[in-house]
């Protein structure tokens, strides 16, 4: 299981390993969801919340 920074509030997300480059993660503290952007180093990125289109919750 690796860590990173979460880039909207900072804290650690976790990110499962074997998980690929744009897949999906949600940080437990702030609720963003965020993408892989790179896996070496690992990077998220906050998703474009205007993007969204796909179902919610
Ligand atoms: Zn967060």
């Amino acid at each position: 299981m690796l860590t990173t920074q979460c880039p909207n509030c900072g804290s650690d997300v976790i990110v499962e390993e074997g998980s690929a480059d744009q897949d999906l993660v949600s940080c437990l503290n702030c609720g963003a969801e965020l993408e892989i952007a790179s896996l070496a180093p690992l990077r998220l990125e906050p998703l474009d919340e205007e993007a969204e289109e796909a179902d919610e919750e």
